[in-house]
């Protein structure tokens, strides 16, 4: 069964986009089988990955209201090696169409049901809101990803989110766990970033990731060209960081991810 995980902060320009588009690259070059959902009525994870988001026939949108299985919406991202569950700015409207549905807040999980098994990673990039969107990205997932960058501001956000997700382990979905913080955009010569990464460590200890993503411009201009800054500029510093990062995790998680799954990251390592 895959392990699904979303990207979430509700504060915008955070990174949530770039982290799930190179992460589901990343995870893509360690041979594993991925699903992006894009959760935004932005788009940008569907553009991220090189797909026109403008002339969808199906998106998440159908998929939320009960008009199109998840299979049938599905695109290959060409330029990423993993499928994209697309949106675009329909997705708005599914917000108040919802309202009137039974189960409003677990309609992704149940969709997502049937395509366990072709997965190993489903990734969901969230809109910048604590919505109904991010509610049935969180009640789907088996964790949470929280990208941050390393300001004075950041962890003021970060309590509101946390107590959403104890909100939701406790009343709707109790397999959601943080599963770590992400340093994003981080510039290693401003001493606010060095206190706060520092911080982070002393407040949420091993729930901080080893990996920590710079700031860099390849990551940024990778979008323009309809890629992950994985693919486009492999040997960037950014690329790299979410390599080591897609490793941290499939790590991390080694003992609950399928053998085969493991053996196939293992190998794309160069470990078997
Ligand atoms: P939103 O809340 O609007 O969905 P987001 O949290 O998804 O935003 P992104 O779109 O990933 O954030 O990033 C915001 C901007 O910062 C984008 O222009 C992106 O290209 C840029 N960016 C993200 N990460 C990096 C990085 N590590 N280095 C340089 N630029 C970055
Ligand atoms: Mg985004």
């Amino acid at each position: 069964m895959a392990k699904i995980f979303c990207v979430a902060n509700q504060k915008g320009g955070v990174g949530k986009t770039t982290t799930a588009v190179n992460l589901a690259a990343g995870l893509a070059k360690l041979s594993q089988r991925v699903l992006l959902v894009d959760l935004d009525p932005q788009g940008n994870a569907t553009m991220g990955a090189g797909i026109n988001k403008a002339t969808l026939k199906a998106s998440i949108y159908e998929v939320l209201l009960g008009l199109c299985d998840v299979a049938s919406a599905c695109v290959p991202s060409e330029t990423g090696g993993f499928d994209v569950l697309p949106a675009n700015r329909e997705l708005a409207g599914a917000e108040v169409e919802m309202v009137e549905l039974e189960q409003r807040e677990t309609r992704l999980k149940q969709a997502l049901h049937p395509v366990g098994e072709e997965y190993d990673f489903v990734l969901i990039d969230c809109p910048p809101a604590l919505s109904m969107l991010t509610l049935n990205g969180l009640c789907a997932a088996h964790g949470v990803i929280i990208p941050m960058q390393c300001e004075y501001y950041a962890l003021e956000g970060l309590s509101d989110l946390v107590n959403t997700i104890k909100k939701v382990h406790a009343k709707l979905n109790p397999d959601l766990a943080i599963i770590g913080l992400l340093r994003v955009m981080f510039d290693p010569r401003m001493t606010l970033s060095q206190q706060v990464s520092a911080q982070l460590e002393a407040h949420f200890g091993d729930k901080v990731f080893k990996t920590i993503i710079p700031r860099n411009v390849r990551l940024a201009e990778a979008p323009s060209y309809g890629m992950p800054g994985v693919t486009f500029d492999p040997a960037s510093k950014g690329a790299q960081a979410y390599i080591a990062f897609g490793a941290e995790m499939v790590a991390r998680l080694l003992p609950d991810i399928p053998p085969a799954a493991a053996e196939r990251a293992a190998a794309a390592h160069g470990q078997v």
